[in-house]
């Protein structure tokens, strides 16, 4: 028998643990570790609550879990309650899925005053993350602003602009959908250092801007290059491009509005102890496609920014690490350690990239470590003993599941479940 440690749920880490089980068999036993009693990660706490497909493939991680050779083992924190060092004594091979949940920082005078956030705050607050349950962002203005021209980006926009009534059959979190409902905000300014044809949004998520019930998207045609420079660009982009184009003829008499500020650089962020505005520099692009400043700035009035420019992972002792995530040579950080996913690669691609990456690893796995032969190392037996030696209680699949139905049968009339948002909370469920 090998076994496995997997390192974080969400999507990396179940596609590695199909992916293993393929491979392994009857011989192999993988054990999916979370630092919280829930699983799936990103599909949780970082999709929209809004995109419910997209959620819907935690039903395939579901199947994943309930099969005979996977076990999910939350409430862990490695590094924490157990090193990397003492799960690589205890299995065949440690994969860290740990994803990127860290803001990247714009690295701009102003970023630290409060109604700053950035976008795993913002998403986590509206997901119900226990880390961001008291965010509570400032929505009591009638300006914000969001930096970066990424889907994430887009994510937070469209939630500051949706009505109550757009959020049914979502599973926002309570707290957020009260708080949003009763918000100010009534332009949100979308800040991209780039142009049109430099975005990182994809057609359907901008198409959806333009059927939004109380806000309307605005883009000046001015910053858009002729029409036929649109030829060449990848499929997907151009149809983005064309969309953006698009929205120059919607009507713009909606209470909302999405503002794309193009060639916008954020330089400075300003304040009374408190953001409420962001300084911003026209850029133009250089002969390599980067942003160059024109030395031209003006300012954004804004009472909350959210920064969606990207994420980092977080470091775990003793694994190297660089350029926000682990040191790797295609997913083999060492002798039986390996990254998938984004602390892998890095913040890029959809859920469906994490499959082909842990069949890779996975793939490598199965190279490097035979089937046939025995292992003489313990698993989640030594694993649990351990554990238990240091008052650390982890919890299985049938507690997640008992959490799952609590939070089901909490939920708003049309709404899949009403998350709790406290680690105590899901603890209490189980009696703990
Ligand atoms: P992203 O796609 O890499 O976009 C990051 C954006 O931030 C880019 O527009 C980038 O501009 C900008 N940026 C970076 N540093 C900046 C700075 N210092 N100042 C101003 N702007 C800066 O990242 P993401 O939006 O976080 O998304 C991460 C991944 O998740 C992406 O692959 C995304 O498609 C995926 N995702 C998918 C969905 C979906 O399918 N519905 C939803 C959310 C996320 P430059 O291009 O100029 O660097």
């Amino acid at each position: 028998m090998r076994h496995f440690a997997i390192v974080g749920s969400g999507p990396a880490g179940f596609y590695t643990a199909e992916a293993l089980e393929k491979a392994y068999g009857e011989a192999g036993r993988i054990d999916i570790l979370d630092r919280y009693p829930v699983p799936y990660g990103l599909i949780r706490f970082g999709v929209a609550p809004d995109h419910q497909s997209l959620k819907a493939v935690s039903k395939r991680y579901d199947k994943v879990a309930e099969s005979a050779g996977v076990d999910f083992i939350g409430n862990v924190t490695i590094g924490r309650d157990v090193s990397v060092a003492e799960l690589l004594g205890l299995y065949d091979a440690v994969i860290l899925a740990t994803g990127a949940p860290h803001d990247r920082k714009l690295g701009i005078p102003g970023e630290d005053l409060p109604g700053v956030v950035g976008s795993a705050e913002f998403v986590g607050w509206y997901n119900g993350h226990p880390e961001f349950a008291d965010l509570d962002p400032p929505l009591g203005g009638s300006h914000a602003a969001v930096v970066g021209n990424g889907n994430v980006a887009l994510d937070c926009a469209r939630i500051l602009a949706k009505t109550r009534h757009e959020f049914e059959g979502s599973d926002i979190v309570g707290h957020a959908l009260d708080a949003l409902d009763g918000s100010a905000i009534r332009t949100i300014t979308i800040l991209g250092r780039r142009g049109p044809h430099q975005i990182a949004m994809t057609p359907k998520e901008l198409g959806e801007l333009g059927q939004l019930e109380a806000a309307v998207p605005v883009v000046d045609p001015a910053d858009f290059p002729p029409v036929e420079a649109d030829e060449p660009l990848e499929p997907g982009l151009r149809k983005s491009v064309t969309l953006l184009r698009g929205f120059a003829d919607l009507a713009d008499d909606k209470r909302k509005r999405m503002v794309f500020d193009f060639f916008a650089k954020p330089v400075r962020i300003e304040g009374d102890g408190k953001v409420e505005r962001i300084i911003v520099e026209r850029t133009e692009l250089d002969e390599k496609g980067a942003a160059r400043g024109t030395g031209e700035t003006y300012e954004v009035p804004a009472s909350l920014v959210i920064t969606a420019i990207g994420y980092s992972t977080s470091p775990i002792a003793e694994v190297p690490f660089e350029g926000g995530k682990f040191v790797n040579q295609a997913g083999r950080i060492a002798d039986r350690l390996y990254a998938v996913g984004w602390a892998r690669r890095g913040p890029t691609g959809t859920i469906g990239t994490n499959r082909p990456d842990g069949y890779e690893v996975a793939d490598q796995i199965a190279a490097a470590i035979p089937a046939e032969s025995e292992s003489d190392r313990e698993g989640a037996a030594g694993l649990k003993r351990l554990l238990e030696s240091r008052g650390v209680m982890p919890t299985d699949y049938d507690d997640w599941r008992r959490i799952e139905e609590t939070e089901v049968s909490r939920a708003r009339p049309g709404s899949p479940r009403e998350k709790f948002v406290r680690h105590e909370d899901w603890l209490k469920v189980l009696g703990r």
